[in-house]
């Protein structure tokens, strides 16, 4: 039987252990998050090859007996090298990966999780200061989606009335948005009003590299943020520090 697998991954973390080798955690295609260690000092071509946000086919030795497994090879097929040119790119791209690594590679649906973030970090390795920002909302938004957990913005969640030309405000608790009428008396509450819903539900539907097309005033911005990191919070069970940079 053989102890090498071939997988699609992507590389999220990439950290020294011990004096010359390397803890790579990936996501990949087939089996979701999986950890391996890459053997060789600086000058190891492998320990290059496995850098954050790589993506490529790797492939991985197992010794089950020992409960190891290593790195023997990792053909690259995008190096990303822009993610590290600009500070806001690279807090961006982490952003990304531990908000995938604090949610286990988001249970199951691990090529589409994949797709989500390569899609993401493609864009971003381009982007400005601005788009950066909207990146990360943008991954958020559709990552919440992904997770099942994207709360509806049209309609009020309790009496279901349109509310799409009045604010709305969400409820972190419930983890669902009111009208008005229905938010009385509830506590925790972010105002949400319609710019910022048009752009999250205009935006939901696009791929990461449209996003430069469309604008967004700073308060809107603003409502997004903090609405797509509350309802990712809620999934994760923590607020993640990275998202805010
Ligand atoms: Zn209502």
């Amino acid at each position: 039987m053989s102890r090498t697998a071939v997988y699609q991954a992507l590389v999220l973390r990439n950290r020294a252990s011990g004096e010359s080798n390397s803890e790579i955690t990936m996501l990949t295609s087939e089996e979701g998050i999986i950890r391996a260690t890459v053997f060789g000092g600086a000058k190891s071509k492998l320990r290059a090859h496995s850098a954050p946000y790589n993506s490529g086919q790797v492939w991985i030795y197992r010794d089950p007996a020992k409960d190891y497994a290593k790195i023997s090879d990792f053909d690259v097929q995008s190096w990303r090298p822009g993610l590290r040119e600009l500070y806001e790119r690279s807090m961006t791209a982490g952003a990304v990966a531990e908000t995938i690594l604090s949610s286990h590679g988001g249970g199951g649906e691990w090529a589409q999780a994949q797709k989500l973030a390569l899609e993401t970090l493609d864009t971003l390795e381009s982007a400005n200061e601005e788009l950066c920002q909207k990146l990360l909302i943008h991954f958020l938004w559709r990552w919440s989606g992904f997770l099942g957990i994207q709360p509806r913005l049209e309609n009020c969640a309790a009496c279901d009335r349109d509310a799409s030309a009045e604010p709305l405000w969400f409820s972190v608790r419930e983890g669902a948005a009111f009208c008005g009428d229905c938010a009385h008396e509830q506590q925790g509450l972010l105002r949400l009003d319609s710019g910022c819903r048009r752009w999250l539900a205009l935006s939901g539907q696009l791929e990461p590299s449209a996003l430069h097309r469309y604008s967004m005033d700073n308060k809107s911005f603003a409502e997004a943020k903090s609405l797509v990191t509350s309802v990712v919070t809620g999934a994760l069970g923590k607020r993640l520090a990275v998202w805010d940079w």
